[in-house]
């Protein structure tokens, strides 16, 4: 297949490079080649003369199937919509119930360009079986709970039994999620350290997302929660970390010198009212920065376009020169990937790489008018609502003229709607 004559190709290489009026050849599920004139012999072709092509979105911190509790509690704080709202309705989840809000959340992320994401919860294996059929790719993170909870091994042989099972998927590639230091044992959070090593993955926790968890945290262990990870060897580089919303300026040191991963969810930390992650200290401590949606029940979309414009904007509030468009979509692109553990296989369009890309309609009325290359990448992020028009996973096209291909929207929305009835 062959992108032909593509207007502006967002390449998000080393050199963040926009080239202008190229084709980019795929093959199978890789990109094999980028430049003027491209051989199309035999070849479908994909007229791009009035589009823009870019890498498709990383969502690195979400929980899919909460899609299915959209709207269920809006105006509580963390501990108070978790214990009230969120762990109730849990508890009445079903496999079948995981499966279609995992499918709506899949489904929702495609058609907004999300083109893989870093999922924590149980269940997974209903989640990858939304994920196979909707073609998106993803980490997915068995959620690991046993402090003071009955049962809590079942989620630790769970974690590992799933990846026992997906060491050769294609799109899905297992991990670890220790829900946070609240909820997960000191030993178990050991453990958890070596079988990262024993699987070479990486683990997935929420790591100082309220002032109560940093609080907590110095009053049980005397560390701040980043302190305490680091006395057990876990702030490293296979070190996802959600939200770290607080932290000292230790704490940043910490997570930059052993080249740790943070999660940017900045709607869903001021919906619950967490607190704003201190982005501009991290960026300047080069800290590697992705962007997540975080769940639905506290976002309340998976739309990382926007979620581009809030971490933005959020930023710049004091001073708009804290933070750029172009560090921004690294955040949604290249970091995302570099925090998965994926780099050298997706966040950029260059040649080896995965085929996930996007490709957007300069017809879009919010992408107008462009000021040249660094008007593409200002429209992306401050102006574009996330209405790709074609979006490719693992060299297959997903979704065509906006609509996710070989999936019956229709009946999986009457499912999915019926399943939601008794979380009402
Ligand atoms: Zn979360």
């Amino acid at each position: 297949m062959i992108l032909k004559n593509i207007r502006y190709l967002v390449t998000q290489n080393e050199n963040r490079t926009v080239l202008e009026n190229v084709d980019v050849e795929i093959q199978d599920e890789k990109i094999i080649s980028i430049g003027k004139k491209l051989e199309t012999s035999n070849q479908k072709t994909i007229d791009c003369s009035n589009k823009v092509v870019m890498p498709g979105l990383i969502n690195a911190h979400t929980h899919s199937p909460m899609t299915l509790f959209r709207g269920i509690s809006d105006n509580k704080i963390l501990q108070n919509w978790l214990e009230e709202d969120i762990f109730p309705s849990e508890a009445k989840l079903t496999e079948e119930d995981v499966f279609v809000g995992s499918l709506l959340g899949c489904m929702e992320m495609l058609t907004t360009g999300t083109t893989t994401f870093n999922d924590m919860y149980d269940n997974l294996d209903q989640v990858a079986e939304a994920v196979n059929l909707t073609g998106i790719r993803a980490v997915l993170t068995r959620g690991i709970l046993d402090k003071d909870i009955e049962g809590g091994r079942k989620s630790i042989n769970d974690a590992l039994d799933f990846n026992r099972k997906n060491q050769d998927e294609n799109l899905v590639t297992p991990g670890f999620a220790p829900h946070a230091i609240y909820t997960v044992k000191k030993q178990t959070l050991r453990e958890i350290k070596d079988y990262t090593e024993i699987f070479d993955t990486i683990y997935h926790i929420h790591v100082a997302e309220t002032e109560k968890e940093y609080k907590d945290s110095i009053k049980e262990t005397g560390k701040t929660p980043v302190q305490y990870l680091d006395s057990l060897n876990l702030v490293n580089n296979k070190m996802v970390a959600a939200h770290s919303v607080w932290l000292n300026k230790k704490d940043i040191r910490i997570l930059s010198e052993n080249n740790a991963n943070v999660v940017h969810n900045p709607s869903a930390n001021l919906k619950l009212g967490s607190g704003i992650a201190p982005i501009p200290s991290l960026i300047e401590n080069k800290v590697n920065i992705a962007l997540g949606t975080d769940g639905v029940a506290s976002n309340n979309n998976l739309n990382l376009f926007e979620e581009a414009k809030i971490a933005a904007i959020l930023h710049k509030r004091e001073d708009p020169r804290k933070i750029n468009e172009q560090q921004v979509l690294d955040m949604a692109t290249v970091n995302g990937a570099k925090a998965l553990d994926l780099e050298d296989q997706i966040g950029s369009i260059s040649v080896g790489k995965k085929a996930d890309m996007l490709l957007i309609n300069l017809s879009e009325l919010d992408m107008n008018p462009v000021y040249g290359k660094r008007g593409i990448i200002s429209n992306l992020v401050y102006s574009f609502d996330g209405n790709v028009d074609t979006v490719i996973v693992d060299g297959k096209i997903r979704v065509k003229n906006e609509e996710l291909r070989g999936l019956d929207k229709k009946a999986l929305l009457k499912e999915i709607n019926k399943r939601s009835e008794k979380y009402n």
